[in-house]
């Protein structure tokens, strides 16, 4: 196999989607897995599209999930310049080129003239009107045009547009990784510009011109890219390229979660998840879309649920670093289907990464949200804090559950109280307090003392476990009570529970 080199090749339009985030990170995985180079090259082109912070959002994106270019255009590299608006006098040359081998032709239709054209093949039946090899000699172009002419138009400075000359009936084949082999007649293409008379080349163009100067083994991209590829292909064989020609491989699309049409920007905070990697603020509209990152997602969980999003390993092994799945990630192995976007997985894999980080970094993780909701705790704790919260948790945040541990509880869960206190569970919780007061306050001592009373009393677990919990909680469910109560320590549990009582007994 030649030297593997990928880019990933976003037009600054928008936050970035996360379908795009996938498709930069199944370029990432190619490149590591094969040593080679993963870039960044920001297609720019069209300037009317031209979205403000959209690149710097492409850059925080792909730092936040870890993936690390080799070049981009803020560290350049041997290929540069990285974004195309910077590139713009490299591209005339090959539209020229594609004009004298009879590849390409000047087009001075105006807008009016193609909207005519549109019009006229629309009354005559024309399912899918277009510019190709059908209509092209009955509009204004140097094909239609004598020479002269065409070169008068030129000098006095008229718009003009540079088509492809499209074959008229042949069939273009070529193979995709991920599809294998792709055939299509060029009677079904258009004769699409390249090239504008601004100086700027077209996506087509400009992609074709890139990759090749950037020596691009490969080509991933998402499938919406597919019906471009014919078009492509041909480039590469106009402009003598055949051989330097990058391999291609279609990602199959991702679906909203009901399998009904490809998951759009329009879905995210609509059905109740981000589309998007970080929160993104419309400047214009000063909207603002929710991202993975605020919500509390930790950029592992993220990445290990993309990359299940048209890939899988083959085993039933789900968890996975970037440094695994560099590991084990081959494009055979990901398929043509679309991929059902998961809400719930993608919590799942979430709680996963959290269950398995060690309590000091989550300690650090939940300062901030303590912080925030002005909770008054003891630093030394915090280990154990987590230690007994985060197998409740999904996110971080969801931790702040156990602020009783920290606090006295402000009320009491009601439906606990309702059902479980009644007339004698005073008396009773009185009675086992002066036992826990009598014990050492490790889990399994309190356990014991707590099965002898019950079994002394002939009480069952219901009737005191969840008054327990209650009156030194506040919840009606929550880790281990004996956990808890060792946490409290001695002192903290016997006035909870002495104090919770006395507050239901008199109220
Ligand atoms: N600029 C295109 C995009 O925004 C890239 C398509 C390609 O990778 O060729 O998706």
């Amino acid at each position: 196999m030649r030297d593997v080199k990928v880019r990933f090749a976003p037009s600054p339009t928008g936050a970035l989607h996360m379908g795009g985030v996938r498709t930069a990170l199944f370029n990432y995985l190619f490149a590591k897995a094969n040593n080679g180079q993963f870039i960044l090259r920001i297609e720019d082109t069209d300037q009317t599209r031209f979205v403000p912070g959209a690149e710097d959002y492409i850059k925080e994106a792909l730092e936040w999930t870890g993936m690390h270019t080799d070049e981009d255009p803020w560290k350049g590299g041997e290929f540069g310049p990285y974004r195309q608006s910077e590139r713009k006098p490299m591209y005339r040359q090959y539209a020229d080129q594609l004009i004298e081998s009879g590849h390409a032709y000047y087009a001075f239709d105006t807008s009016e003239e193609l909207e005519e054209m549109r019009e006229r093949l629309k009354r005559a039946k024309v399912p899918n009107p277009q510019y190709n090899a059908a209509i092209r000699m009955t509009m204004k172009n140097s094909l239609t045009m004598s020479s002269d002419e065409v070169k008068t138009r030129l000098e006095a400075g008229e718009p003009y547009t540079i088509r492809v000359k499209m074959p008229r009936n042949e069939e273009v084949r070529f193979q995709d990784i991920i599809r294998g082999w792709v055939q299509v007649n060029t009677s079904s293409l258009d004769d699409k510009v390249l090239f504008k008379s601004d100086g700027m080349p077209t996506y087509h163009l400009a992609n074709i011109v890139d990759d090749y100067t950037m020596k691009i083994s490969h080509v991933i991209r998402g499938e919406e890219w597919l019906p471009s590829a014919p078009l492509h292909v041909l480039l590469y064989r106009f402009l003598g390229w055949e051989e330097e020609r990058p391999e291609f491989a279609h990602l199959p699309l991702i679906l909203r979660p009901d399998g009904n049409g490809k998951l759009s920007k329009r879905d995210g905070d609509r059905l109740g998840f981000p589309v998007f990697p970080l929160e993104w603020k419309d400047q214009t509209t000063g909207e603002v879309s929710s991202g993975y990152r605020e919500k509390g997602f930790f950029p592992e969980a993220f990445v290990n649920m993309l990359a299940f999003l048209g890939w899988n390993p083959g085993t039933e092994q789900e968890l996975f670093s970037m440094e695994g799945l560099i590991d084990t990630f081959k494009l055979e192995r990901v398929g043509k289907s679309g991929s059902k976007f998961d809400a719930d997985k993608t919590r799942w894999y979430n709680q996963q990464y959290l269950r398995s980080k060690p309590n000091t970094e989550l300690a650090e993780l939940l300062i901030p949200h303590l912080d925030a909701a002005s909770i008054v705790y003891e630093k030394d704790k915090l280990s154990s804090y987590v230690d007994l919260m985060k197998e409740r948790a999904v996110f971080v945040e969801d931790m702040l559950e156990g602020r009783y541990l920290f606090e006295k509880p402000s009320s009491y869960d009601e439906k606990t109280i309702s059902k479980k206190w009644k007339e004698g569970s005073g008396a009773i919780i009185s009675e086992i307090t002066t036992r826990f007061e009598e014990s050492s306050f490790e889990p399994q001592a309190l356990n014991d003392v707590f099965s002898s009373f019950l079994q002394e009393k002939e009480l069952g677990m219901g009737a005191v476990l969840p008054l327990l919990r209650v009156l030194l909680s506040g919840k009606g469910a929550g880790p281990s009570l004996f956990d808890i109560m060792a946490f409290l320590g001695k002192e903290e549990s016997v006035s909870r529970l002495r104090g919770g009582i006395q507050s239901l007994t008199n109220g």
